[in-house]
């Protein structure tokens, strides 16, 4: 009995809490629920590798199943309003292994790292659930870290093809992005900015976006007020001592091409040839490749 309460004692705290509030609609079989509990529980454990904690006290997770559209998670959508959640459809006819191969949680759950900045600044948001929802598949383990730098690639491939046909600014585009259609140029350019000032944040100042994250999440995340990205940005550069999320926010916001990343492939020995990445397999390149793709070991 005393050995159990103290091996209980010692767990970190939130391990023996799960911070999801699981709702279950429609017709779902108890081994099917079984499966999409796990898949979720996962997915916010994976999410915590982040700042070391899931970023709020607890998420309000809806699951309906559904037969339309296609592959095991057809489509979800985060929930702003209280208590923060995320809404699943499902097609529970799919294995565990499908739920865990796709990509779609671990995107609406990086959603919750930050608080929603508003649509006119929809890059900002989507920008950091693109960027995490590929290192987090690479740090659970789902993609290789190679596979994941590509996944990021094609996504910024997808941009720059879409930047060079819209030719106008993030700060045009992102509020007109469903009127526009312009999905990839604001998703992939705010990937693309939130790669940059992690990269800056690395060489520069020895910390990451994961330590910014973890201070934010500790300080600020649950506080109940409005923000914008311009808010949240004058935070972060507060919380890491820097100006960085400002200077690159001011390089990318009114370009109308894509944000260069010639510095930051450069940095991790990534060159793109004919539309395919190739590594550089030198040590310093693999190091810090492997680096982002490393749960940070330090406290905030
Ligand atoms: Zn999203």
């Amino acid at each position: 009995m005393k050995a159990s309460v103290l091996a209980l004692l010692m767990l970190p705290l939130g391990l023996n809490a799960s911070p999801l509030a699981i709702e279950f609609r429609g017709d779902l079989s108890a081994s099917e629920q079984d499966k999409l509990r796990h898949w979720l529980e996962q997915s916010a454990d994976t999410l915590s590798l982040v700042s070391g904690r899931f970023p709020l006290e607890q998420a309000r997770i809806t699951v309906t199943p559904t037969q339309r559209g296609y592959g095991p998670v057809p489509w979800a959508r985060v929930i702003r309003s209280q208590p923060e959640g995320i809404h699943f459809y499902v097609d529970p006819s799919y294995p565990a292994r499908a739920f865990h191969n796709d990509w779609t949680a671990l995107h609406e759950f990086s959603h919750l790292l930050i608080p929603y900045p508003g649509d006119d600044d929809i890059w900002f948001s989507e920008g950091l659930a693109s960027y995490y929802q590929n290192l987090l598949r690479g740090r659970a383990g789902v993609v290789s870290v190679e596979q994941a730098l590509l996944d990021l690639d094609a996504g910024f491939q997808r941009g720059e093809r879409d930047a060079n046909r819209k030719g106008r600014s993030l700060r045009q585009l992102s509020p007109a992005m469903w009127r526009t259609g312009s999905y990839m140029r604001v998703y992939w350019s705010g990937a693309a900015y939130f790669m940059r000032v992690d990269m800056a944040l690395r060489e520069q100042h020895n910390v990451s976006l994961d330590t910014v994250l973890a201070r934010f999440i500790e300080c600020c995340r649950q506080q109940r007020r409005s923000w914008t990205a311009r808010s949240l940005i004058a935070t972060f550069d507060q919380l890491a001592d820097t100006t960085l999320f400002a200077d690159h926010y001011r390089q990318v916001i009114d370009d109308t091409a894509f944000p260069e990343l010639a510095s930051v492939y450069q940095n991790l020995g990534l060159e793109r040839r004919n539309g395919r990445l190739k590594f550089n397999p030198a040590e310093e390149f693999d190091q810090r490749r492997q680096s982002l793709f490393r749960a940070p070991t330090s406290s905030p």
